[in-house]
Order: C-alpha cells, then sequence, then structure tokens
C-alpha cells in the first residue's frame, strides 16, 4: 500500500496543545465551569483527544462519530459527548459509542431511548435551546419544557442530564450575560417540573469564554464546549479584542514544499474565462515576477486566502486544486526547488488539512 512521506506536512506542537488545555480549563474551573473538550476542528486525530484526556477534561466531544469511535481502543476513559444534534439513522451508533448527546427532536430522543434499552445502557441527553443563532434547538420552550418531563417520566433508559444552548455558529448570536440567562431560566422551569436539579447547563461554545474572561457567566452555567479557544484560540484576541497571549496560537503550522520557480509574467496571457473552480478571477498585472509553485491546494487546505505565509516576502496569489503560487519576486530568501515554505493556519484550514490523507501529520 502506498504509504505518504515527503510534504505537504502539518506540524502539530502536542504540548502547546496540551498547555492550551490546561489553560482554559482552569479559567473555566475557577468559577465552576467544567469543559468539554471539542476535538472536530482537527478532525479527531488521536494524539491531540490524548492530551484532553491528560489534562483530564471532564467531556470529550465531537460532531461525528467515526472521530469518537476510535477513543475508547486509545484508552481514553472521559466520558464522550455528541455534539451535533444524532441523526435518526446514526441512533443505535451514538448510543454504543457516545455516553451523553445533545438533542432537540423527540423522534430521534424516543429511539435513542429503545437503543438504549436494547443495548441494556443508560444514556444521556442534554436538550438544546434555540436563543436565536437558529440552528439547532427548541424555539418553543414550553414545548421544550414538556419534552424534557417526558424523558424525565417516560423514558427509562435516557437520563436527562441537563440543557444547552449553541450561539455564534450560524447566526452569529453572542454570549451576553442575558441570553446566558434565557438558558438558566429554561433549565429552572424543567426543574420546577421535575423536581430535582439538573446536572448540566451548558452555555455554549468558544465565544461563551468572553463571559469567563469577564466573570459574568451566569452563576448557574456549568459547562462549554470548547473547541477553537483551545485548538487555535484566535477568534477571542483577533475578533473581539480579548487577552489571550498566554494560548498558543501555533499548535498547528504547515509545511509545504516548493515544486517550481520561475519569472513569469503575472498577468494570464490570451484571452480569459473562468478558473478551475469556476469562478472569474481578476489578475492584476504587475510585470514579469518571480513565482514559486508548491505542491498543495485547494483540496489540501479549501481556502488559499485563509493561509498566513511565514516566508518574509513571499505571498499567495491564488490556488488550484493541488497547486498553490507564491509571489516571491521581494522574497528574502533565494527560493530554489524542493525549498521548503512554512504557514500559519486559520481554523477552517485545519479542519481541511487534518482531514486530507495527502497531508502528512507530525506530531512534536
Ligand atoms: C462545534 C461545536 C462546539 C465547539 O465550537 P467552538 O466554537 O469551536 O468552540 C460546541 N458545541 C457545538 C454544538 C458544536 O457544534
Amino acid at each position: 500500500m502506498y504509504k505518504k512521506s515527503g510534504y505537504p506536512k502539518l506540524i502539530v506542537d502536542l504540548q502547546k496543545l496540551k498547555h492550551n488545555i490546561d489553560v482554559v480549563q482552569l479559567a473555566c474551573r475557577d468559577q465552576g465551569v467544567e469543559i468539554a473538550g471539542i476535538i472536530k476542528g482537527c478532525t479527531g486525530l488521536g494524539p491531540c483527544a490524548m492530551q484532553y484526556e491528560r489534562a483530564g477534561c471532564a467531556y470529550i466531544g465531537s460532531s461525528r462519530l467515526e472521530q469518537l469511535a476510535p477513543l475508547r481502543e486509545m484508552g481514553i476513559q472521559a466520558p464522550l459527548m455528541m455534539v451535533r444534534v444524532p441523526m435518526l439513522s446514526e441512533v443505535e451508533d451514538v448510543v454504543r459509542i457516545c455516553d451523553i448527546s445533545l438533542n432537540s427532536e423527540v423522534a430521534v430522543l424516543k429511539a435513542l431511548n429503545a437503543q438504549a434499552r436494547t443495548q441494556d445502557k443508560e444514556h444521556q441527553v442534554i436538550l438544546m435551546a434555540d436563543c436565536g443563532d437558529l440552528r439547532e434547538g427548541f424555539w418553543d420552550k414550553d414545548e421544550m419544557v414538556e419534552v424534557a418531563v417526558m424523558v424525565e417520566k417516560d423514558l427509562h433508559n435516557l437520563h436527562l442530564a441537563g440543557v444547552g444552548v449553541n450561539v455564534g455558529c450560524y447566526g452569529s448570536l453572542l454570549p451576553t450575560p442575558e441570553k446566558l440567562q434565557e438558558l438558566v431560566d429554561i433549565a429552572e422551569r424543567i426543574e420546577e417540573r421535575i423536581g430535582r436539579e439538573l446536572e448540566i447547563i451548558s452555555g455554549g461554545a468558544t465565544s461563551s469564554l468572553m463571559r469567563v474572561d469577564d466573570g459574568n457567566l451566569p452563576p448557574r452555567v456549568n459547562h462549554l464546549r470548547i473547541g477553537e479557544g483551545i485548538l487555535l484560540a484566535y477568534d477571542l484576541p483577533h475578533l473581539y479584542g480579548y487577552d489571550h497571549h498566554h494560548l498558543h496560537q501555533d499548535v498547528f503550522k504547515l509545511r509545504a514544499e516548493v515544486i517550481e520557480v520561475k519569472t513569469k509574467p503575472s498577468h494570464p496571457v490570451g484571452e480569459i474565462g473562468f478558473d478551475a473552480f469556476g469562478h472569474r478571477i481578476k489578475y492584476e498585472d504587475r510585470g514579469m515576477r518571480r513565482r514559486a509553485l508548491l505542491g498543495i491546494g485547494k483540496c489540501d487546505y479549501g481556502d488559499p486566502e485563509e493561509l498566513i505565509c511565514c516566508e518574509p516576502g513571499a505571498q499567495v496569489l491564488g490556488a488550484s486544486s493541488d497547486h498553490t503560487i507564491l509571489d516571491i519576486e521581494d522574497a528574502e530568501r533565494d527560493l530554489k526547488v524542493g525549498d521548503i515554505i512554512e504557514f500559519d493556519i486559520k481554523y477552517a484550514t485545519i479542519v481541511y488539512l487534518t482531514n486530507s490523507g495527502n497531508v502528512e501529520k507530525v506530531y512534536i
């Protein structure tokens, strides 16, 4: 079988990842908040998942079962959390693989209950409220309360662990203290009806770390699901101005190899139609320029504009499926075929690169 060697390589610094987990977890614990480490951003890479286990994360979660399934065999003991509301067609695997799942549909809850009975298990569920972000969750909060009561009273192989909300992912909603208090209010309505406390009030994802930093998380929110804020730690400082310099933003780095270096016109020569992806592109004419081609492309990382080139003086011009084109006219280094170019990368790029079988993962 063909085994990938050489470049491109994704360099994963596990010490830096562990540091980020420790720091975020400590800040949260200080305020009575447990975290689920969400590993979908790095496609659930096993060595990365292990760092969450080593750090003692309360839960390890993903939106994809295929990423959670191997974790037990790797020796991970932390409860596994399915964070994308399950498909009806996967409830058997959800119960087999995961300890806890986020839910918003009665039909799925009933199917989970039936499966849990078949597998002789108790599966934990968190009911999701939609507080305005307009992705998953109950919009009608009266309905949500009734469903919670039904889970508690009738679905004996499910345990209603709590309630949760997602903000920011689709509707760009901010996790203001008032928004998160809406979730607490729903939790308390449910508690009143079922006559006991809910264990988990899960107040969102990375964006809710703003409330931890500001110290104004509603007191009863005791759980967050953190992906980006640990893996990359870019959004809060760069989008919202929070000081997260104590977190590493370079857990992941990309290295790609130069496969051609030539001086060429900077504007295509001839009649112009569409690029490989059917787009009309504007090309700037800067005369003859030195260019380098890299052996990596959109299939590996998605959008070339998300790449942050670390090579002084070099600039990403564009890409096709398997090629990336750099302008190196002003590069400080005299670049040659076989040289390696390093990039800092953003969240979406990490998602794509960790998914690409063409990219070797190197752990340091
Ligand atoms: C992806 C996801 C998260 C983690 O999001 P980040 O912004 O990366 O922290 C949390 N909860 C749910 C439901 C998700 O889908």
